[in-house]
Formats: structure tokens, sequence, C-alpha cells
């Protein structure tokens, strides 16, 4: 088990769960950032009593500084605050919780400090994941993920030899539009497209998982974090989402692992790893479980998961690019400024627009990174 975490970006739906894990495993917490729900954080700070608090939004900051005067807490704000508390020498473990490309250089800076990193932040590997990777593996720093098919791969490959791996089964729920053809979908509102049937989560990956772009990052991902190409990788559509995924063996076996849909599990694996507790969550009931289904995902009514699979094959910064502007859209969306259909159309046209550079460094992936989300705010926004 870690010794103490940070937890960045603690007041989303992944940040609160990880506090609650670290409350009930005793686990003290070094570190907590926010963006700007500072009511929140407030009361988290109050409960677990960080050494420091980043504030990302400066103004939020000082009036964070001034509602906790009364406590022993350091303030800090901006993409250098959130470094600092990633890197900050009383945790061995930060928890990636923050949403969106922003967690990239916290992520790294923490690698650096060879700790623990509780992966929960997609964009990173998304974004950058052969120099994120690289580096981990440079400095020893270990990455165990928290988005549950991934934490599925990891444990079912967990003291597996090289070259016992076939491929990974990527599963998918298929999100609240499963099986609705996409010229149906124009009108669809920010609300029906955050309802999730299974998982309750933030409003970026429900959109994302109605458009089945989280699908599309959750294969770039899985390509990073387990050393394996595209065609290595086979998404399974299993509405029930029970199995949160599986790998086939070279003899043919398939191992999967099974749970109740409940975040709470991978996140508190995340902080036991190799150790396992009790947890709060909820138990699979085989005799009342039935009907585990599956099938093939259907990419014409999908286009966001094709786009980000044709991405995969591209790499270098043509997932970044993707990433950034799927981001850029689904925040349009979100505000009623962008048509739900349009996210495809955002992110398509940036990967045209804005190109693939090869064996790119952080300052190239960066500005495609930047390059994508200009080009959609000035093309589609309305
Ligand atoms: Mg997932």
């Amino acid at each position: 088990m870690v010794n103490a975490i940070t937890i960045l970006g603690s007041t989303g739906s992944i940040g609160r769960q990880s506090a609650a894990a670290a409350g009930r495993l005793g686990i003290p917490v070094a570190a907590l950032t926010t963006n700007r729900r500072i009511d929140l954080l407030e009361q988290q700070v109050r409960s677990l009593r960080p050494k420091l608090a980043a504030v990302y939004d400066e103004e939020a900051a000082r009036a964070f500084r001034a509602a906790v005067a009364d406590l022993d807490v350091r303030v800090v704000s901006g993409l250098p605050g959130l470094v600092e508390a990633a890197a900050l020498p009383e945790s061995d473990c930060v928890v990636t919780a923050v949403s969106g490309s922003v967690g990239l250089k916290p992520t790294l800076a923490a690698i650096e400090e060879k700790k623990r990193i509780a992966l929960a932040n997609k964009e990173t590997l998304v974004c950058a994941g052969e120099l994120v990777m690289r580096r981990a593996r440079e400095t020893g720093a270990e990455i165990v993920p928290v988005d549950s098919e991934h934490s599925a791969i990891f444990q079912c490959l967990a003291g597996r030899g090289e070259g016992e791996l076939k491929k990974i089964l990527l599963t998918a729920s298929g999100g609240p539009f499963r099986g609705r053809p996409r010229a149906g979908l124009e009108d669809v509102t920010p609300a029906e497209a955050v309802a999730h049937p299974n998982w309750s989560m933030g409003a970026k990956i429900s959109v994302d998982s109605a458009t089945m772009m989280n699908k599309g990052l959750e294969f770039i991902e899985a390509m990073h974090l387990f050393s394996v190409t595209p065609d290595e990788i086979e998404v399974v559509i299993h509405p029930q989402s029970v199995i949160h995924s599986m790998v086939e063996l070279v003899d043919g076996t398939v191992i999967a692992q099974l749970g109740v849909p409940d975040m709470g599990l991978p996140i508190q694996l995340a902080l036991t790893w190799p150790e396992r507790k009790g947890s709060p969550c909820g138990r699979l009931d085989f005799r009342t479980l039935r009907d585990l289904s599956f099938s093939a995902p259907d990419l014409e009514n999908t286009p966001c998961l094709r786009l980000a699979m044709d991405c995969a094959r591209a790499g270098g910064t043509a997932p970044c690019v993707m990433s950034a502007a799927n981001e850029e859209a689904v925040h349009l969306f979100l505000a009623g400024r962008l048509g739900y259909n349009r996210i495809y159309d955002a992110a398509a046209g940036a990967v045209e627009r804005v190109g693939a550079v090869q064996g790119a460094d952080l300052e190239t992936i960066l500005a495609a990174d930047a390059a994508a989300r200009a080009y959609v705010r000035e093309t589609f926004a309305k």
C-alpha cells in the first residue's frame, strides 16, 4: 500500500472517491488540487488536512487562501501549482484525476520523482504516451491504471510473462445511444448525453462515452500502457459492464476481470496494489446475473471510435490533436455552443487540418494540442 497520496483534481468524481478511499484506508493526503470548486476543496482540506492545496484559477486561489487562513495549509495556483503538488516529496503516489491534457505536465513531474501514478487522466497517455511511458521506464515510476478497463487488463496481465498475450479485449458498454443511428442524434442535449446507463462519471467523460470517443481514447491508452499494437486490441460491446475487459492469451485462454460497475474498486486497488483490502462497493450476485451479451462495435454510427483507431495507427501527434480538439468540442457542446454530431466533425477536422508529427518532444506535443483547440474554437463555436 502507498504511504501518502496527492490527488490532482480532488473535487471531480474520481477525486472525491479517491479522497474517500484514502480516508477509509487510513492513507494520509499530502496535497489536493482543483480547478475552481473551492467550496468542496475547503471541506476536503478541513477534513484531510493536506500540507498543500493548489487551485488552478488564480482568482479562486486568492479567495481560497482567505477561506483557509486559519489552517496550516499552503495554497498555490496555476499550472506551476499543479506541478508542485504532483512533485511534493511527502507523497509517494499521485492520483491523476484531472480532466484533459492539463494533466500531462504534472504527471511527468510525478514520474520524475519516481512516484506511483494512479492514472485516471487518460488524455496524458493519449497525448504523450510514448514520452510518458519512456520516462516511467527510465525512472522506475510505477503506473497503475484507475480506468476500469485498464485496471481489469492490468489485473489480467499481472504475473504473466512476455509473449503470453495474444490480444486485449477492451469492453465497451456502448453508452446511452447504443444502437441508434447517428443521423437521429442531431438534436441530443447535454443532459441526454451525460446520462450514462451504467456508470456515474463527470460530464466530459460522460459525453465521450456517448460518442464512444472515450473508448477510442482508452484504445490509445491501452496501446501505451501495455505496449501493444492497434491490431492487438479488439473493442467488444458488452452493454452490462460486468466484465471490465479481458485478455486473450496465445493458447486461446481468455482471462476476464468482473465486478460491479463502481469506480470505487479500481480506485482502491490503485492505492493498495499489489495488496487487496475489503471494499464498500457492491458484489456480483451470480444467482441474479444473466444475459451478459457481446457484439462488435458499429463503427459507421460511432465515427469517433473509428477516428481514434485511425489516429492510433497514424501515431505521432495525431491522437493528441484529436483528443485536444475533442476536449474543446465537448466543452462547447456542454455550453450549448456546438451540436452533438459536430463533436466528431471538429475532431476529424482538426486531425485533417493540423496533421501529425512523428517522434515529437513535449513542446511540439503542447503546440499541436494548442493548434487543435484554436482550430475548433475558430471554426466550430457558435
Ligand atoms: Mg473506462
